[in-house]
Parts: C-alpha cells; sequence; structure tokens
C-alpha cells in the first residue's frame, strides 16, 4: 500500500475504527457550532469595516448568505448533539462534514481573498488577520476531526500564501510566511494531540472489552458456559418483578442430577465434568428462546420460565425426559436422570429466593418420591420439610446414647409358639421433640450422614440387653442399607459382635432390597463377610420392592420377613392365595419365613396352615423395653396368653 492510499484511506476514514470514529464524532459535535459562530461574527466584522469600501454585494449579500449558511449548519449541529449516533452513521456525518467544510472553506476564502482588493490598508489588514485568525479557530476546533482540519488549512493557506506573496509587499510577504509557520506547527501539534485521542479511545475500547469479558466470566459458569447463580438470581428476580407488575405466572424451577454422584465416583471426574456439560447442552436446548436456564453449583441447575404452571410443568417434563437419555461419551455411554421441582409466583409471594426455596422444598418432595418427575410445590412439602429439619438439627444435636433406645418385639415359631428371636427397634425420645418415631428419625438420619454412628450405638445397647432373653433366642438387628453399602460400618459391626462375646450365630441381621439395589456388589460382599463371621441374613419388607425375586437367587440370604402388608391382605381369598403363593416361594427356596404385622388369631391361624415358620406381631406381644420383656416372659410362662400392654 503507497503512502498515497494509505493517506487517502486515513482522509476519508475509510479504515478507521468505528470506536475511534464515534468518539470523534462526539468531540465534533460539541465545537462545530462555536466553530461557525466564530466565523460568522468574523464575517459580520469584516464585512462591517468594509462597508463603504467595497461593493455593497461584497459586504452585505455574500457575508449574508454565509453567515446564512453558517449559522444553518450552526442549528443543525445543535439539533445533532441531542441524539446519539454510532457506527456507520458517524462516519457518514464526519464524511460530510470534511466536504462541506472543505466547501465552506473555499466559499469563505474566495470572499476574503476579493474582498481584501478593497479598502484601506488598515482594511486590507484586517481581512489579513480575519484569515489567519479563523483559520486557526478552524484547527482548534476541528481538533478532533484532522482530516478536516487539514482540508480547510490546505484550501485557506495556499491561496492565501499564493495571493500575499504575490502582492510583492514585504510586510504581506512576512505576515504570510508567520501564517505558514504557525499553521505548519498547529498542524503538527493538532496530529500529534490526535494521535494521543487515537491511543486513549483504542485503550478505553479495550478496557471496555476487558470489563466485558470479566463481567461475562463473574456471570457465567465456565464448564457449562451457561448463566452462572449469581446472573440466575439478578435475572430471576427482575423477570419476577417484571411478571408480577404485569399480573402474569413465572415459575421458577430447580433440576437435580440423579446418579450423577455415583457416575462422578465411577467413571472420574473428568468424565464427570463431561457429562455435566452434556447436561448444560441439553437444557439449554430445551429452554432455548423459552426461558433462562443456568447451573447454580454441582449437579445442580435451575431455571425461570415466564407463563402459566401448566408450560412451565411442560418444559420442566421436558427437561427431565432429555436428561434421562442416555449420554454417549467417547467410549462409554452414561445415563443419569433428573428430578425436578418448581414453584410459581401464584403459590408464592417474594422474589427468587422464596421461589427458589419453594422449588427446593418441592424438589426434596420428588428426590424421595418421584425420582426423574417434576413436582410441584405445595405448602404441605414446605410444612413436612420444615420439620424434618428441626427433627435433623435435633438429631445432629442429640447424644445417642442417652437419648437412644432399643425395644424388642418377640418373634415366635408359629407351630408351637415358641420364641425364636426378638427384634431390635429404636426408640428415641428427644428432650425437645419428644418421642419420634424410627420411620422419621432413621431416614434423617442416613441423609444427615450419622447413621453409621447410630447403627452402631443401637446395636451395643441391643447386645448389652440380649443377657436377658430366654436361652437361645435370637436378636433380630435392623441394618440400615447406607450401613451395608459402607465397608468401614460393616467391619465396625463385627468388632463390636466379637468383643460382646455373644455367639455370632445367635444374630440375625435384617436388610432391606433398599441396600442392594444402591450397590449390588458392595451389599453382596458385606453381606458374605456377615455370613462368614456366622451371622444370619434376613430380607426384611419382603414383596414391598420390585425386584425381590431376582435378588433372593442372587444373595445369601437365611431368612424373609414377609411385610404386615401381605398379613394384613389375608383378610380376603385373594389375599390369603397371595399369601400362600409367597410363603410356597419362600420353602422352596428353602428359605425360612417370618409373617409381620400378625395382630388376630385367625391370621396365625391361617399363616399355620400354610406352613409358614415364624410370626411377629400385636398378637403376641407389642415392641416393648428389655425390663417389659422380662415380665412378660414370666407372665406367659405362668400361662397368661394376652398381649403385653405397652
Ligand atoms: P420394620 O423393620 O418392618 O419393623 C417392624 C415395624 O412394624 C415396627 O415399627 C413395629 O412396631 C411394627 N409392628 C410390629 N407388629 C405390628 C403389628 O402387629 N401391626 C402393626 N401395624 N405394626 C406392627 P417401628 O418400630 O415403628 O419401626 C418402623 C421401621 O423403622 C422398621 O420397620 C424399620 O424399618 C425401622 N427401624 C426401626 N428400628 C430400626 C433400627 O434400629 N435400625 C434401622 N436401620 N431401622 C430401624
Ligand atoms: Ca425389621
Ligand atoms: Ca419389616
Amino acid at each position: 500500500m503507497t503512502a498515497m492510499t494509505r493517506f487517502s484511506d486515513w482522509f476519508w476514514l475509510k479504515s478507521v475504527d468505528p470506536a475511534l470514529a464515534n468518539a470523534q464524532y462526539g468531540e465534533v459535535q460539541g465545537q462545530i457550532p462555536l466553530l461557525y459562530a466564530l466565523l460568522s461574527v468574523n464575517a459580520v466584522a469584516v464585512a462591517y469595516t468594509h462597508h463603504g469600501a467595497a461593493p455593497a454585494w461584497m459586504t452585505v449579500w455574500v457575508p449574508a448568505a454565509l453567515v446564512a449558511i453558517s449559522t444553518v449548519r450552526l442549528f443543525t449541529w445543535t439539533r445533532r448533539s441531542e441524539r446519539s449516533v454510532a457506527g456507520a452513521e458517524a462516519i457518514r456525518l464526519l464524511r460530510r462534514t470534511i466536504l462541506l467544510g472543505s466547501f465552506i472553506a473555499l466559499a469563505y476564502i474566495s470572499w476574503s481573498l476579493k474582498l481584501g482588493q478593497y479598502g484601506n490598508e488598515h482594511q486590507q489588514t484586517h481581512v489579513a488577520i480575519f484569515i489567519a485568525i479563523t483559520v486557526i479557530g478552524c484547527i482548534f476546533c476541528l481538533m478532533h476531526l484532522p482530516q478536516a482540519a487539514l482540508a480547510i488549512t490546505a484550501i485557506v493557506t495556499l491561496p492565501y500564501l499564493g495571493y500575499y506573496v504575490s502582492s510583492g509587499d514585504a510586510v504581506y510577504n512576512a505576515i504570510g510566511f508567520n501564517i505558514l509557520l504557525v499553521t505548519l506547527v498547529m498542524i503538527r501539534v493538532l496530529l500529534n494531540s490526535f494521535g494521543g485521542f487515537n491511543k486513549l479511545i483504542r485503550s478505553q475500547a479495550e478496557t471496555e472489552r476487558l470489563n466485558g469479558e470479566i463481567t461475562k466470566l463473574a456471570h457465567t459458569d465456565m464448564l457449562t458456559d451457561l448463566p452462572n447463580r449469581r446472573l440466575f438470581f439478578s435475572e430471576a428476580d427482575s423477570r419476577v418483578e417484571r411478571c408480577r407488575k404485569a399480573g402474569q405466572e413465572l415459575a421458577l424451577g430447580v433440576i437435580d442430577l440423579d446418579r450423577f454422584k455415583a457416575a462422578n465416583d465411577t467413571f472420574g471426574h473428568l468424565l464427570g465434568d463431561q457429562l455435566l456439560e452434556a447436561v448444560g447442552g441439553r437444557l439449554r436446548e430445551v429452554f432455548k428462546c423459552r426461558g433462562l436456564v443456568a447451573r447454580l453449583g454441582g449437579d445442580e441447575f435451575a431455571f425461570v420460565v415466564e407463563g402459566d404452571t401448566a408450560r412451565s410443568m411442560d418444559l420442566a417434563g421436558q427437561a427431565c425426559q432429555a436428561l434421562s437419555e442416555p449420554f454417549p461419551l467417547g467410549d462409554l455411554t452414561v445415563s443419569i436422570g433428573a428430578s425436578c421441582g418448581i414453584a410459581t409466583t401464584a403459590d408464592i409471594p417474594g422474589g427468587s429466593r422464596a421461589l427458589y426455596d419453594g422449588a427446593d422444598y418441592a424438589l426434596y418432595k420428588a428426590k424421595s418420591e418421584r425420582r426423574g418427575f417434576v413436582t410441584l410445590y405445595s405448602p404441605e412439602h414446605e410444612r413436612r420439610i420444615r420439620s424434618d429439619r428441626d427433627v435433623e438439627a435435633a438429631l445432629l444435636a442429640a447424644d445417642l446414647n442417652a437419648e437412644m433406645a432399643v425395644h424388642f418385639q418377640p418373634i415366635a415359631c408359629v407351630a408351637d409358639g415358641r420364641i425364636m428371636a426378638f427384634e431390635a427397634l429404636a426408640r428415641w425420645d428427644s428432650p425437645r421433640l419428644g418421642r419420634v418415631p424410627p420411620d422419621t428419625f432413621i431416614p434423617l438420619a442416613e441423609r444427615a450422614g450419622i447413621i453409621h454412628r447410630l447403627t452402631l450405638a443401637l446395636l451395643a445397647k441391643a447386645l448389652a440387653c440380649m443377657e436377658n432373653f430366654p436361652a437361645g433366642a435370637k436378636l433380630s438387628f435392623n441394618l440400615s442399607a447406607h450401613d451395608l453399602t459402607c465397608h468401614e460400618t460393616v467391619v465396625s459391626i463385627m468388632a463390636l459382635v466379637r468383643r460382646s462375646g455373644i455367639e455370632p450365630s445367635r444374630l440375625i441381621m435384617e436388610l432391606t432390597e433398599t441396600a442392594v439395589i444402591r450397590d449390588f456388589d458392595t451389599a453382596d460382599a458385606s453381606i458374605r463377610l456377615l455370613r462368614s463371621l456366622g451371622l444370619q441374613i434376613a430380607l426384611d419388607d419382603f414383596g414391598t420392592g420390585q425386584s425381590s425375586l431376582s435378588y433372593l437367587h442372587r444373595l445369601p440370604i437365611d431368612k424373609v420377613k414377609i411385610d404386615r402388608s401381605f398379613v394384613a391382605g389375608s383378610r380376603e381369598a385373594a389375599g390369603r392365595e397371595l399369601l400362600s403363593a409367597v410363603v410356597a416361594f419362600c420353602k422352596s427356596m428353602r428359605m425360612r419365613c417370618i409373617a409381620e404385622g400378625v395382630d388376630d388369631a385367625s391370621q396365625l391361624a391361617f399363616l399355620r396352615s400354610i406352613g409358614c415358620d415364624a410370626f411377629q406381631g400385636h398378637l403376641l406381644a407389642e415392641p416393648m423395653p428389655i425390663d417389659e420383656v422380662v415380665t412378660w416372659r414370666r407372665r406367659r410362662e405362668l400361662g397368661a396368653t394376652e398381649p403385653s400392654a405397652r
């Protein structure tokens, strides 16, 4: 590129940076009106001093026309300053300024030089000063548009110099030379200062770009490129406010991945990251143009959708569905799933935090009862979860040894009523909450991560009570699913049993299918470990899960406890058939079966008729503390058959 083309590109703003053009425009906008005002006043002054010395058209009409044009331009620029222009429009207007400025300069210089031919020396000197001062004023006012300043200087200074140098007058020659020198210096200064201005604008643009990037970083989740928690809540808040004002409904949903932790632990964090990235991609697809979706952290995502509940539920359903499809990641295909809780402005007053809390309650409900689905918030969830949280807090603060107790419920032989074992059942008397049922606190202890400690405390208490058991009676102890899938707990249980000095064959560990479903291999290994010590294993609540039969085949189980719903159902013919089929099945598998929840004599008679081995229930005795077990036994030995009072 030659210097000439570079200059012409620069002059005609061909390669100008839009940010620079905007800044140039912004600066000249304020200065050009001043320039026109200066021109007009100076022109009127020159016309005035020449009035009478030059023809009227030169001192009245031409300056009047020039002042009129300048005034129009002055107002045009003043009006422009009220609206902002940018980019191509700014470049277009700057180019027009260069052109128009050149024409107006041409008109002024032609008029001035013509006028300089009239009048006495004073008057002619005034013209020379008018031109010189005006051109310096122009250079100043056009500091930020050097192209126009250069054009005008060239248009004015060259004829001016030609005119005065050719006059042959030494004083005029000197003035011309002075003016040329001053103009050159001014142009140099102008170009320097414009260079500085250009740099400043560029560094401002760079700073703005960096600021933009920093803001984006502060608001974006790096892994999924979705908005992060901070942006989500600030954006959700403004949407909630807007919808409430417009009387529209809005829903906020929280999505939590199911089985993500397992996938992360099994396949490693790198794959976990890829999985989260893919999840982000699918969610972005579902909510594209329909709502805002963000990653709040970990495997938790959230969204905001405007519109009625049906629409939000539908979108949330689509999200859960999309996340339940397998994820192909390299050589692997990983299946997870997602549960979602939703809260809407129709149900919850307040901002995004309140909606989030509501959605979180609904999510908790979804996770515990409807995994993989969407649950809509209801005040009932909140009440339950609040009370769960109270219980959890009390449990975490509890002195397990002092507040927990073990009650015992006897298990007897169906055929002859002989006591075969006692099931240990946990009881918690919280000083703050009173008696809390195990159905409530066991799952909470699992969630709070203290179940292992609780299990060991309960087992120690139960083992200590065994000295009051009838000779040969066994202890049937409930293990949580979490205990069975934790190697350390299993080892601690074995150590506790060994230390107690109790014959391991007197212990039966009850476990539910949940443990096996959670992690079959670990549960299987734990069961084998416990059996290797001589303990027996019973499958509890048999028949309430979905895959009991397959587990019975695959696991080394000694006994099956038939859930009390089967026994309760035996009042009807169909129920009786089912119960006898279950008992027959256990027998065919060569496993002893124990019927739970036997609370009347006819049920016991039926169990006897179908050959069930053992039973447990209120008919025999309710769970009782160990000292009552002793009196209960004594009464029973004395021939009293009615169930214990407790
Ligand atoms: P589960 O293992 O099925 O225990 C039997 C439950 O049925 C006990 O309730 C018992 O009181 C009740 N029951 C006994 N006979 C009858 C009857 O004739 N009719 C009726 N309707 N119910 C009867 P409980 O003591 O409230 O325990 C509830 C559940 O809490 C237990 O169910 C067990 O899953 C869990 N649990 C209790 N103690 C422990 C423990 O020490 N560790 C663990 N991990 N879980 C425990
Ligand atoms: Ca049990
Ligand atoms: Ca049971």
